[in-house]
């Protein structure tokens, strides 16, 4: 493997038992852009699964060796390395995927914060002494807790963010004392290695990680390895319940998808709220799960914000993800362009009105905005994790609450309002794992919990608390031993 984007292809290997293993089955990746295949990965078998499940467990001793202190050090040295390594990664990432390099960018900085977060967190890993003697039965013992690693922890990570996604996996998993079997996206797998790979240059040891490229037989041939000890899984629900079905009673972290509400109150900045929507929802071409997918609008501002976000997407500049002027590039594939377009179309024979866009040029969809559309559309209904976003009116906001909960999916939601009393209304009533308030669904911050509630899945991605999902809580209970000098009663 090189670390040089521009040398392509860019061959991968996996790296197993603390070596990089080239020779074998490869799969080529086309980017979407450019059609020219910018990386072949060596494809992991059966062998490699057993051999990497047996190394886990040596892995796993090794690693929950080492200090916090060391680990944390190890962290925040990946993240300056990130830093140090943006361009090239945000390019690699915009071959890849179509992902623009303004986008790849956002994301590399972000990958250098959660390592910074997570060597923080590392540090502050510990445990309680517990009040026993304030019952009974408890008097002249002490316990005592301390979080202690999982072991072995299996990362399965999507294509839409496969940098900042594996970060937060990757880096909580080592800052609890792991080590991580890594799935990555068929879709980028360059992009993933060179994640674990600037880690490896920030000395982490390779008893920590190990990579194993493959779609879904070598993700459910590790889930259900009993050596596995925890899952953090993010993608699609429906492949979240078969990792959920081979892991059987594990502990699993899911971050599922999402159709995410945006709700525009009367008293909105309509200006912004327009501005803010447009970046937010086209940006990766609307592959995030926090996508601003359906925006709700106050009718007495419906046609306002209307014209003003029509107009404001219309200002994006669509082309080569490589170019830095670039807000919108290609989506992963042109059968997800396809399947946006064809959901943009379904929705307006229904009634609906395609302001602009709702065309495609290869995997590029031209951002879309469709006005009014029915409420069962596809568009409406199901996750479009694509380049369209449905503009419907509300009247009353108790009933825009219900409509927006009105969906299989709850990740996160947004709303423009400086109403306090709506602000409180809906982060009470609306059935998401997250509420932004005057910004749209489309924001995260990497040290703040993330992640949702139905199927939009369970577990919160954000160090701190993934550290808990990595690390399981040990008793040491002293018998007949108190710090307040107390005799155990028999
Ligand atoms: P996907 O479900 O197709 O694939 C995700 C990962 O699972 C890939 O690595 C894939 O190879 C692997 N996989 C496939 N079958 C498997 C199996 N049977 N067992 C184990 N692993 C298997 O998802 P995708 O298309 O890569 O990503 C898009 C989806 O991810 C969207 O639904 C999006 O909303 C979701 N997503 C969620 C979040 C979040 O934090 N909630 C973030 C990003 C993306």
């Amino acid at each position: 493997m090189t670390d040089e984007p521009h040398d392509l292809p860019i061959t991968v290997g996996c790296l197993v038992a603390g070596e990089w293993v080239s020779d074998g089955q490869h799969t080529n990746r086309a980017g979407p852009w450019t059609r020219a295949v910018v990386s072949t990965a060596r494809q992991a078998d059966d062998i490699d699964v057993e051999a990497a499940l047996r190394y886990a467990r040596r892995g796993a001793k090794a690693v929950a060796r080492m200090s916090p202190a060391a680990r944390a050090a190890v962290l925040e040295r990946a993240a300056a390395t990130a830093l140090a390594r943006r361009d090239d990664l945000a390019r690699l990432l915009a071959l890849e995927l179509g992902k623009p390099v303004k986008d790849g960018r956002n994301e590399i900085d972000r990958v250098a914060d959660t390592f910074a977060v997570c060597a923080a967190e590392a540090r502050r890993i510990g445990g309680e002494v517990l009040p026993v003697a304030g019952w009974p039965r408890g008097v002249g013992n002490t316990a005592l807790t301390h979080r202690a690693p999982v072991g072995v922890a299996l990362a399965i990570t999507p294509f839409n963010a496969p940098a900042n996604l594996l970060a937060h996996k990757l880096g909580a998993s080592f800052a609890a004392g792991n080590t991580t079997i890594v799935k990555p996206p068929p879709q980028a797998p360059a992009s993933s290695v060179a994640v674990v790979r600037l880690l490896l240059d920030s000395g982490m040891p390779l008893e920590a990680v190990q990579v194993l490229h493959g779609g879904g037989p070598v993700g459910a041939a590790l889930s259900s390895a009993p050596e596995v000890g925890v899952i953090s899984f993010t993608g699609s629900p429906e492949t979240g319940a078969a990792v959920a079905r081979s892991a059987g009673a594990k502990r699993l972290v899911m971050e599922l998808g999402g159709n995410a509400a945006t709700i525009v109150c009367e008293d909105a900045d309509i200006v912004a709220a327009a501005r803010i929507c447009a970046a937010t929802g086209y940006s990766n071409s609307g592959q995030s799960c926090i996508s601003v997918q359906r925006v709700y609008v106050h009718h007495s501002r419906y046609r306002e914000f209307l014209d003003a976000f029509t107009l404001a997407v219309e200002k994006l500049t669509v082309g080569d993800p490589l170019d830095p002027a670039t807000d919108v590039g290609s989506m992963v594939d042109d059968d997800a362009a396809e399947r946006v377009v064809a959901w943009a179309h379904e929705a307006s024979a229904g009634g609906a009105t395609i302001t602009t866009g709702g065309r495609r040029d290869g995997a590029t969809v031209i951002p879309t905005v469709v006005a009014s559309a029915p409420p069962d559309a596809r568009l409406i209904r199901e996750e479009v994790f694509g380049a369209a976003v449905a503009v419907q009116s509300f009247d009353d906001f108790d009933q825009v609450l219900a409509t927006c909960n009105d969906s299989r999916y709850g990740l996160q939601a947004g709303l423009f309002t400086y109403d306090v009393r709506r602000i409180l209304t809906a982060w009470r009533e609306l059935e998401v794992g997250g509420l932004i308030v005057n910004g749209s669904s489309n924001f995260r911050l990497d040290h703040v919990p993330f992640g949702g509630v139905k199927d939009s899945g369970f577990g919160r991605e954000a160090p701190r608390w993934m550290i808990d999902d990595y690390t399981v809580v040990k008793t040491l209970l002293l018998r007949g031993m108190s710090l307040s000098g107390e005799q155990e009663e028999i």
